[in-house]
């Protein structure tokens, strides 16, 4: 492997090429469920770079076909599902595209910006506000993952509701195939029936198809007013009624709406007691709306005075607050975002990111709760999410007073097991946002139609036939 380690130092200089000392940053995955061993992480500069990387891996394994070479493509490493860190053989490089950082142009007119994968997504949405421009990917991980990363994971976030996954926000791609040719799919066309969409094919493909160099992404022109309102509601019900309200009320400017279990809330309360989490302490949930507008903030405030009020009404709010300045909303943004760190500071979970539509939700959670409970009593639920897309996190906790580690060993399996086969039967997805990587590459297996499967491993095999990218992740071959 010596050879192969010496031609990387080639083609990105010896500075580039790390392979001793503490890896841990490229290593580990964010939640410290893995930590592997890297034969290499490799920083290529450019997409010519990182094409020469791959022909020279491609070359070696055809060379030497048990070796176990294989590349794993890295953005920010913050992927919730394993699928960013190399495995344990030591034989993985991991391709780190944090160096190829540039927005190579951005299109006011044609309202799009094209740029490097290893963008960090907080840096494009403030290169695109310095134009007056809104690019609307938002997360809470924002200020360290990778444009590459988002669209390797089709990645979600708090506005899909009005502008949907990084997917609808991607116009065309530049990829290194795993042969190490470059596709210049690079396109700022809105209309394009070209034959198969290699776009969509590749975005979601966790770096098992080939590694993403640069996109086109989508730019809208920025609202001129934005909302906040949290609202306390009386079940999920009412706030499944609040949706349809919100949908009318607000049209396309309803641009967030999130909802958060009272007790989700009260472990933000307990851990971050300088936080102020208004209206929870007697209702079963909050909701936080967000409303973006063209028009002026008094005509938005409007708008959400004139919903709440008829919220209130019907029954489906028992009270509110609107937000009165950026700052009072950014701290009821915070509440919502500190609820998975109040989580971890409370103990190890078990996490699932499921979608169901919209209108099985309630029955849904709980169909579900009443499952958990019977086989695990005490068993607390921390259910909280973005409910406009129909996405829930929902977490399940240790009895009060259980020790979280043996609670995990104990139940994991189990809960796993019960929580996915509701999420089948109320005909959801078990991974909405987060992907699949190798955490639950069985889960698939076992939940995904096995026609589907065979399509998908057919594609894996077409496109990357020596399984040289992310082997192991998302579907295995
Ligand atoms: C605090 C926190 C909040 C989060 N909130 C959300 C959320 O609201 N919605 C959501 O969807 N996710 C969320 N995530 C998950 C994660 O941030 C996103 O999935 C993000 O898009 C990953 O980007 P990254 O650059 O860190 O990718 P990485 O973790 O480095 O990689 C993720 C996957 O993409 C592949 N990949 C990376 N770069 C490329 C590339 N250039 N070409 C091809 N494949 C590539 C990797 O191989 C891996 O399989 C959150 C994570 C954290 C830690």
């Amino acid at each position: 492997m010596q050879t192969l380690l010496n031609e990387f130092r080639h083609i990105v200089g010896a500075a580039h090429v790390y392979t001793d000392g503490d890896l841990t940053a490229w290593e580990q995955d964010w939640r410290k469920r893995s930590h592997g061993k890297a034969l290499a992480v490799v920083r290529p500069a450019s997409t010519e770079e990182v094409a020469q990387l791959v022909k020279a891996c491609a070359t070696y394994q055809a060379l030497h076909p048990t070796s176990g070479v294989s590349i794993v493509p890295q953005g920010g490493n913050t992927g919730l599902v394993v699928g960013s860190t190399p495995d344990d053989s030591g034989h993985q490089i991991v391709l780190s595209l944090q160096r190829m950082n540039t927005v190579r142009s951005l299109d006011a007119d044609n309202l799009t910006m094209t740029v490097e994968a290893g963008c960090i997504l907080q840096n494009l949405q403030e290169r695109a506000e310095e134009s007056n421009l809104l690019f609307p990917l938002s997360m809470a991980s924002e200020g360290t993952c990778t444009l590459g990363g988002n669209l390797g994971t089709n990645a979600g976030g708090t506005q899909v509701l009005r502008y949907g996954n990084t997917r609808d926000l991607c116009l065309g791609l530049e990829v290194v195939t795993a042969q190490g040719e470059v596709w210049h799919g690079l396109s700022g066309l809105r209309k394009d029936n070209t034959g198969y969409d290699l776009r969509n094919l590749l975005i979601g493909s966790e770096g098992t198809l080939g590694i993403i160099t640069a996109a086109t992404m989508k730019l809208y022109p920025l609202p001129a007013s934005q909302l906040t309102a949290w609202a306390a509601v009386p079940s999920l019900e009412h706030a499944i009624t609040l949706l349809g309200l919100a949908h009318r009320h607000l049209g396309a400017g309803l641009t967030g709406f999130e909802v958060m279990s009272q007790f989700a809330l009260s472990l933000v309360a307990k851990h971050f007691p300088l936080l102020l989490v208004p209206l929870h302490l007697d209702a079963p949930f909050c909701v936080l709306l967000e409303n973006s507008a063209h028009e002026s903030e008094t005509h938005t405030r409007g708008q959400f005075e004139g919903l709440l009020e008829t919220a209130l009404d019907q029954g489906c709010v028992t009270d509110a607050v609107v937000s009165e300045s950026l700052s009072q909303a950014n701290q009821l943004w915070h509440i919502r975002e500190s609820i998975p760190l109040a989580q971890a500071l409370e103990g190890l979970n078990i996490k699932h990111d499921i979608s169901i539509p919209v209108s099985s939700i309630p029955a849904f959670v709980h169909a579900t709760d009443a499952l958990l409970q019977k086989a695990i009593p005490g068993v607390r639920l921390v259910n909280f999410g973005h409910l406009g897309d129909g996405n829930l996190h929902y977490n399940v906790q240790a009895p009060e007073g259980m020790d979280a580690a043996a609670f995990l060993r104990a139940h994991e399996e189990q809960v796993n097991t019960l929580v996915f086969d509701s999420v089948a039967q109320f005909n959801g997805s078990i991974s909405a946002e987060h992907g699949v990587g190798s955490l639950k590459v069985d889960k698939l297996e076992h939940y995904k139609s096995p026609v589907a499967l065979d399509m998908m491993r057919a594609i894996k095999r077409a496109l990357d036939p020596h399984n040289l990218m992310n082997p192991g992740r998302v579907v295995r071959v």
